[in-house]
């Protein structure tokens, strides 16, 4: 006799759980099914994000910041210090006990909102009537019923949201055993800091990573296929940033193609071999005692039995879905990195919500113009919007205006000066378009863009609204001022 829910997730992600949260929240019957097995062999929730991405990536970062704070950037604050040692094992320790504590927040969620943890691998096994059927295969070391190898057990749905996510991306030519050679799981938890680190692919992952064993003392170096640094950002950051992070020591290489990955023995303390191409067709060899491949993820619906109920995951291995998420299947939904779109936990999110409060009868909507995105280096990089080579491609009339952090007391007080925002508003009607940020705090002032863009606001308005001083917000206010080349500090 097949368990029965009204809503089933499968992938217990940002997407995932949110989605099986909100779905409670409105009164469904829900079970999640997730997999997933920490280094220890435990199972647990929170996905990707909170177990080897977004969370554990952050703590490194913010600890490998003030470890370069204290080494490098307090004397100018009249602050001496000396023999300041890297306690990396207590770092490390320090970055787990946070994925643990979040973690087990999901699992918190999951008894608060009564919602059932069914823990496996979850498959769709076809359709009987309006019901969907499917069936978890236990994985893990755990109590009871859910022992790995134990019995599959049946279950079925009325609705069933596909929340799998996405894993690392390998190149065929690069075997990853996340010691010598990592992926995102093996390169936050390097034992020790590589004197010289490579990494293939300057994208999102290679320069908060890179950015992380840099500051930590890896001479590191960044190859990447593309001839255009940044290619998703507004150009005028893009160039901003490759000159800051040049500056801060990150080697970084566009327009390289890689020929072979030769590495030994890792326990024999072997070295990676990287043999490409650069960018005027030379051929080169770095050596390094690390490598880092992040070269995007790629969705997870391995072993998923779309088939079973009349799906097939797109050439590119998404799963296909509207606007709505909803798949061509009724009463299927498919959220987060398995589908198109940006492979965010805040999309994914806001995604679950959206399809929790469908299934529920209402109207919710999400403009994907409006998710931020960020890249967590030092400066922050935020955006949301469109860019300026954008707007050029479609023919659309624009005005931009920019502000320095340099000009900004609170950035001074704080010796992080570095940067500048830039607001990009309709030429007639003063709509705002963009907002794109490079700077401290950009993560956070972001969020006003988002609001603004969100209630249709023009740069005017954002230009009239109070802003406390000194903070960093007051380059968001200056900027939009400067879209009419009236600001009032520069
Ligand atoms: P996931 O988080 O991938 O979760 C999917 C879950 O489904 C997994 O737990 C998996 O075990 C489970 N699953 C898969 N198949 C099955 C099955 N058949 N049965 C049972 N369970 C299954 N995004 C940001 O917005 N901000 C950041 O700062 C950020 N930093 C990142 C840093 C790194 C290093 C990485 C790798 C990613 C980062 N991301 C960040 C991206 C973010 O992690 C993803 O966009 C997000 O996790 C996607 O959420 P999801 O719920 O779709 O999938
Ligand atoms: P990415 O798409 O950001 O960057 C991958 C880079 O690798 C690209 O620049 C690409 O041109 C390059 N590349 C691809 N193949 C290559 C090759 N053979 N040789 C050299 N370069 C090559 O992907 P990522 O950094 O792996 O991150 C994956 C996803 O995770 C991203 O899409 C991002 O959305 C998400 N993520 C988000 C955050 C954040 O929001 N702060 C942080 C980390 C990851």
């Amino acid at each position: 006799m097949a368990k029965e829910f009204d809503v089933v997730v499968i992938g217990a992600g940002p997407g995932g759980y949110i989605a099986a949260v909100r779905a409670a929240q409105l009164g469904f019957s829900v079970a999640c099914v997730e997999q997933w097995q920490n280094p220890k062999g435990e199972l647990a929730l929170g996905g990707t994000c909170l177990n080897v991405g977004c969370i554990p990536s952050k703590a490194l970062l913010a600890s490998s910041e003030e470890f370069e704070k204290v080494g490098h950037h307090v004397g100018q604050h009249g602050i001496e210090v000396s023999d300041v040692r890297l306690d990396l094992g207590k770092m490390l320790a320090r970055k787990d006990a946070i994925v643990g504590k979040m973690t087990k927040g999901v699992e918190f969620l999951f008894r608060k909102n009564k919602i059932t943890w069914l823990k496996g691998h979850g498959r769709l096994t076809g359709k009987e009537g309006d019901r969907i059927l499917l069936q978890v295969q236990p994985a893990g070391k755990d109590d009871g019923a859910a022992a790995a190898g134990g019995e599959a057990e049946a279950v079925s749905a009325r609705h069933v949201i596909i929340a799998t996510g996405s894993k690392a991306r390998h190149l065929p030519f690069a075997a990853v055993d996340n010691v010598l050679v990592a992926d995102n799981e093996g390169a936050l938890a390097f034992d020790s800091v590589p004197r010289r680190l490579t990494v293939i692919g300057a994208g999102v992952i290679g320069l908060e990573l890179g950015s992380v064993w840099r500051r930590l003392g890896a001479d590191v170096t960044l190859l990447e296929a593309l001839p255009t640094f940044l290619g998703a950002c507004d150009q005028s950051i893009a160039k901003e940033a490759l000159k800051l992070f040049k500056r801060q020591g990150l080697k970084i290489e566009m327009g390289v193609r890689i020929g072979e990955v030769a590495n030994g023995d890792a326990k024999a303390g072997a070295a990676v071999v990287v043999k490409y191409t650069d960018a005027n067709g030379e051929a080169k060899t770095i050596e390094s005692d690390r490598l880092i491949v992040s070269v995007g993820r790629v969705p997870n619906t391995d072993d998923l039995g779309l088939e079973s109920i009349g799906l097939k995951a797109d050439e590119r291995g998404f799963v296909p879905v509207d606007e709505h998420c909803a798949t061509s299947v009724p009463n299927v939904w498919a959220i987060g990195d398995v589908v198109r779109g940006p492979m965010l936990a805040h999309k994914a999110e806001d995604e679950g919500v959206m399809v929790a409060e469908l299934i529920a009868g209402q109207k919710p909507h999400i403009d994907y113009n409006c998710i931020p995105w960020v890249i967590y280096t030092a400066p922050e990089i935020a955006w949301v919007g469109k860019t300026e080579e954008q707007l050029k491609q479609e023919g659309r009339a624009y005005k931009a205006g920019q502000f320095p952090f340099m000009a900004n007391g609170r950035a001074l007080g704080k010796a992080e000066a570095d940067g500048f925002v830039k607001f990009i508003a309709d030429e007639k009607s003063d709509e705002i378009l963009g907002v794109h940020i490079i700077g401290s705090g950009a993560s956070d002032l972001i969020a006003e863009a988002v609001v603004a863009m969100e209630f249709k606001a023009a740069s005017e308005d954002i230009g009239r609204i109070c802003h406390p001083h000194p903070s960093l917000s007051e380059v968001m206010r200056e900027a939009a001022l400067a879209v009419d080349k009236r600001a009032l500090n520069m």
